[in-house]
């Protein structure tokens, strides 16, 4: 699907006839009201919603919402920057028609993602959608590159009844045991029902390590319909949960120890309909541009784990030695580095090959997650960035002299360090525009305030059933 242009007032070229078409759709299915959702700093989903009556209306004016939720953090605190964070000001929501669709799991609704733009018709510069929409179309016009996304989503499942400070996992059984599939048997039935109602083209579905854990995959898309397919995933999985007497959680620790929800994410490239990962020169037939994009994606990972690790819960997950890639490096089917290269089977190679990047998860804002992405791996291609040599098997294996020889470093340990690593992270801070950049500061400095005191259980207390 061709990247949707960017919203005008008065409505895109087509969209009056259609929304008022489709408003007469959705009633006629009994949908009572649309969703308008998007995903702030924070990584937190907030919505507006509007009757179907005013579909049209909300798709030729947009949808009033302030600016001040850009600097909203997890817990509805609110920080500032210079430009966003203050009461003042109105952003107009526009849903995006390609991407409406009736919520299976709530019924009476329907969904669709927003793109944001001034009052003066301005793109709006905090609008993550928008700055991945850009960055994708950037990509193709400049460098005749394309892209096909997937973010995978872990969640993990407890009972509604328990307390709300309590986590009571859902599932006895063991990880990845057929004892958890029959235990919540019905409840998947009716997930990959609704989804399948929503076309969310499902790839597998699977009881996950950690206790009473899941996780999902969908099939690759354009890099910002896997963004809006994430949100949507999520919102099925919540309202499906709740329908079993179950609470989701997405947050990537649950508890404070063990295995917690990675959200990663998947990426490939491709020039003219053929996959860069395939058929190429270098390893694993990667192409020389494949390798070098490789190359960007790890030097970048510090100030990246800012964007795609955004919460002080992120870093009671990111930890060696527990699939979650700490490390920046690469390997083959390796899941302890920070960018698992995955070749596919043979035969199918051209189509599989692509690029997992381990350390993201579900607190990550999905636009900004992969736009960051994509910028930190074009740079790799456009500087020729050489690609270190694999590591095979567990990085934290390596002695120190060996890891700082291979350029192995271990990701930062803290959100407090991740910013450090992000504001020293030009290209990443220059892509995302001075509004973004420091929007991403500041939330994430607020994150690592409110939890200032908090030991680590704290931690995963205050952030179990945010994300
Ligand atoms: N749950 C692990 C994580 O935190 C990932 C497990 C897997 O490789 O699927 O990322
Ligand atoms: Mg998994």
């Amino acid at each position: 699907m061709p990247p949707l242009v960017d919203p005008v007032p008065g409505g895109r070229p087509g969209d009056l006839a259609r929304a008022h078409a489709l408003a007469h759709e959705l009633s006629a299915q009994g949908v009572r009201a649309i969703v308008l959702a998007y995903v702030d700093t924070a990584g937190i989903c907030r919505v507006k919603t509007v009757p179907w009556q005013r579909l049209q209306q909300a798709v030729a004016w947009g949808v009033g919402m302030s600016p001040v939720f850009d600097t909203f953090l997890a817990n509805d605190a609110i920080v500032r920057t210079d430009v966003l964070g203050s009461p003042d000001g109105d952003l107009r929501l526009y849903p995006d028609l390609d991407r409406l669709v009736v919520l299976a799991g709530q019924p009476g609704w329907a969904w669709a993602p927003v793109d944001r733009i001034t009052q003066e018709g301005d793109l709006h510069p905090g609008c993550s959608r928008t700055f991945l929409r850009r960055t994708v179309a950037d990509a193709e016009a400049r460098h005749g590159l394309t892209f096909k996304a997937g973010v995978e989503i872990e969640w993990t499942l407890g009972r509604a009844a328990a307390p709300a400070d309590e986590f009571a996992p859902a599932t006895q059984g063991p990880a990845y045991g057929a004892t958890r599939q029959i235990e919540l048997s019905d409840y998947a039935a009716d997930l990959l029902a609704a989804l399948d109602a929503q076309e969310v083209p499902v790839a597998q579905f699977h009881p996950e390590y950690a206790p009473g854990q899941f996780e999902l995959s969908t099939g690759a898309l354009d890099p910002v319909a896997a963004a809006d397919q994430s949100v949507l995933v999520r919102q099925t999985i919540r309202a499906i949960s709740q329908k079993h007497g179950l609470r989701a959680s997405f947050s990537p620790a649950v508890t404070e120890r063990g295995v917690g929800n990675g959200g990663h994410l998947h990426l490939s490239v491709w020039r003219h309909g053929v996959s860069l990962h395939a058929g190429g020169s270098g390893r694993y037939g990667m192409t020389r541009e494949a390798e070098s994009f490789v190359a960007g994606l790890l030097a970048h990972l510090p100030g990246l784990t800012a964007v795609i690790a955004p919460s002080p819960a992120s870093y009671l997950r990111l930890k060696p030695s527990q699939w979650a890639g700490v490390f920046t490096a690469w390997g083959r089917e390796t899941r302890e580095t920070g960018v698992r290269v995955i070749t596919g089977t043979a035969g199918h190679q051209s189509q599989d090959a692509n690029l997992e990047i381990k350390p993201a998860d579900l607190a990550a804002n999905p636009y900004l997650a992969l736009g960051c992405a994509i910028v930190a791996g074009l740079d790799g291609i456009t500087s020729g960035t050489a690609l270190p040599e694999e590591v095979v098997d567990d990085p934290a294996r390596l002695i120190p002299d060996e890891a700082v020889a291979r350029g192995v470093r271990r990701l930062p340990t803290s959100l407090a360090q991740a910013v450090d690593a992000f504001r020293e992270d030009e290209v990443v801070c220059t892509a995302l525009g001075p509004v973004l950049a420091d929007a991403v500061v500041a939330v994430r400095e607020g994150e690592t305030a409110a939890v200032a005191g908090l030991d680590e259980a704290g931690v995963a207390a205050a952030y179990r059933w945010k994300y």
